[in-house]
């Protein structure tokens, strides 16, 4: 054929064939996966054939500029949250490409929106619930793709990589929301408050039969409503899902990588976390992560049929999905008026263990002269099975008595502001206002030594509560917990949750002290000190006996002295700056300011 004459063929045959609704992954075998233009490109076609079960929005910016694209579907044109609510259908948020080098949630949602809007297929898929789909959440990150960016992986040929723009991880910013993706994607979720969220990834880690593994947070973590609800779920999901050829595992994580037949443990989410953070907003969540060896077509049509058969199965009880989330949201603002309420910040394994039927591969371990140490080689040529201990239990570790309230005073906007980022419902003061409360007192902070996600985190800190007064200048915020997303706010505002503001840095410096003595004016003081009080001398005497390093540091010993004086308490080191307002404190508030 003449080289002119090509092009117009093509053309030709695509208008030939105009209701040719192949996916790119499909048309490429499952070899690639399309760039997020052509991805748009093949939504907005889709849209374009079916307007009334397909509506696009755009929902961000990207730090580069892009737009961050969501897919509202539904049977019979509910696209907003006020129609879904009227016909009370519960709301799934689908969300592929949070790391975009693990991207069959796109390519698997693009047939799926496929197969139930035009071709017939799946008609009556979302004829009882609908379905907020993002199709790539780090679209920056998508579009950095490149072959080398999953070693671990087989296939797509090239693929985008694990940070956005600026280098962080979306699926760890969920709580101190620092990327614009996820201010993004917070204002979608106040928008819809999704009843359910799927997260599709693809996994790292072992070899085995399996081609997808899901994890759903420990009940310890989540309403007992939820948790009962989300078991129910995937206690019929899964096998409808294995009955359509393919096989599943809890998530898989090894306590030793080098030797499965030690057993599972958890993989230890976090509210950072996309599951994680549906948790402490009260909302069943599901993660999936398909198998990296498998090959592409076999992962994509993994989340395909996954997706669609929890659809069906929400679908089939609409009603107990929005029962449920309302009733949890209910109990969470209850809760408020409990005195006797804890609220778990940490967790820690739970010794007990149960025997896990794991379908893996024959396996050798030889010493490696490379690492030195163990070098494990699977044979999925030889299929095996091994019983082995899974401890991916959790307990309840450190836990708080929530407060009534918490105080923030005015100047630490940067909390304030990510009260708002999580919808966080709040009143500022009108005019100053002194008030009498329980504070923290923070002491020996010590800090990371490399950064996380762009912080320096703050690794362990003292924590002692302490009574507080002071006067709040006016803006101060006032966050009562009677509202459904006080654990939110419980985990960005007490000092020992694990994503607290806190923990992120963003209060570091409480830490610093401002002024300091010259050493010639510390010996004053010390001296004086010592003079004045015999047990503070006995205490200095028993440090430089014992500890030879403070002996031999001349401002360590002054210092001894300055940090125990008036001179240094004014200086209100460690002062955790958020206060926690009992029910009475809270009703002296609430009934005006007083002078
Ligand atoms: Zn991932």
């Amino acid at each position: 054929m003449c080289r002119w004459l090509f092009p117009v063929f093509l053309a030709f045959a695509a208008a030939a064939h105009a209701a040719d609704w192949t996916t790119p992954a499909e048309a490429s075998h499952f070899r690639t996966t399309p760039s997020y233009a052509d991805t748009l490109s093949y939504l907005q076609r889709l849209q374009k054939a079916a307007p009334g079960k397909l509506k696009l929005e755009t929902f961000g910016t990207t730090p580069e500029g892009r737009p961050m694209t969501v897919v509202i579907a539904s049977g019979d044109g509910v696209f907003s949250p006020e129609a879904a609510r009227a016909a009370h259908r519960p709301v799934v948020l689908l969300q592929a490409g949070i790391h975009p080098g693990e991207i069959e949630g796109k390519d698997a949602g693009l047939m799926l929106l496929r197969d139930f809007a035009v071709t017939g297929r799946l008609p009556h898929l979302l004829d009882h619930a609908v379905l907020v789909y993002i199709p790539v959440f780090s679209v920056d990150g998508h579009e950095n793709s490149s072959p080398y960016h999953r070693i671990n992986q087989n296939g797509p040929q090239s693929m985008g990589f694990r940070g956005q723009s600026q280098y962080l991880n979306l699926n760890r910013d969920y709580v101190k929301a620092d990327a614009p993706e996820m201010r993004a994607w917070l204002k979608l979720w106040r928008r819809w408050l999704p009843d359910f969220l799927i997260d599709v990834h693809t996994t790292d880690g072992a070899d085995y039969q399996y081609d997808l593994t899901w994890y759903t947070e420990d009940p310890h973590k989540l309403d007992a409503g939820v948790a009962a609800w989300q078991r129910s779920l995937m206690d019929k999901a899964i096998p409808a899902y294995e009955a359509r050829g393919h096989l599943a595992s809890i998530y898989l994580e090894f306590k030793d990588g080098r030797d499965p037949r030690k057993g599972i443990t958890n993989f230890g989410s976090g509210p950072r976390f996309s599951t994680g953070y549906a948790a402490l907003q009260d909302r069943p969540a599901l993660l999936i992560e398909t198998h990296m060896l498998k090959t592409y077509a076999v992962r994509v049509r993994a989340v395909y049929d996954l997706v669609d058969v929890l659809l069906e199965r929400i679908g089939q009880q609409p009603g107990a999905l929005l029962k449920t989330t309302a009733a949890a949201d209910a109990r969470t603002i209850a809760r408020a008026h409990d005195p006797a309420a804890r609220v778990a910040l940490t967790f820690k394994p739970d010794p007990a263990s149960t025997p896990y039927e794991l379908k893996g591969y024959a396996f050798t371990i030889a010493r490696s002269d490379v690492s030195g140490s163990d070098w494990i080689r699977y044979d999925p040529t030889h299929p095996q099975r091994y019983t082995i201990p899974n401890w991916d239990g959790l307990l309840p570790d450190v836990s708080i008595a929530p407060p009534a309230a918490y105080a923030i005073p005015a100047q630490w906007a940067v909390l304030i502001d990510r009260l708002d980022a999580h919808g966080i419902t709040y009143h500022r003061l009108a005019e100053p206002m002194k008030v009498s409360a329980q504070g923290y007192q923070l002491e020996q902070p010590h800090w990371a030594a490399h950064p996380f996600e762009g912080h320096l985190m703050l690794r362990d800190v003292q924590v002692h509560a302490v009574p507080r007064e002071t006067i709040l200048p006016t803006g101060s915020v006032i966050v009562p917990l009677g509202q459904r997303a006080a654990n939110v706010a419980i985990e960005l505002l007490e000092p020992q949750a694990p994503d607290s503001m806190l923990r992120w840095g963003y209060l570091d410096a409480i830490f610093e002290p401002k002024e300091y003595g010259e050493p010639r004016v510390l010996e004053k003081l010390a001296r004086g000190m010592q003079a004045s009080d015999p047990a503070l001398e006995a205490a200095f005497e028993r440090k430089v006996h014992d500890d030879p390093a403070f002996a031999a540091d001349p401002a360590a010993r002054l210092m001894f002295f300055f940090e125990r004086s008036p001179w240094y308490a004014a200086q209100h080191v460690g002062a955790y700056p958020v206060l926690r307002l009992g029910a009475a404190e809270l009703k002296t508030l609430d009934s005006g300011p007083a002078h």
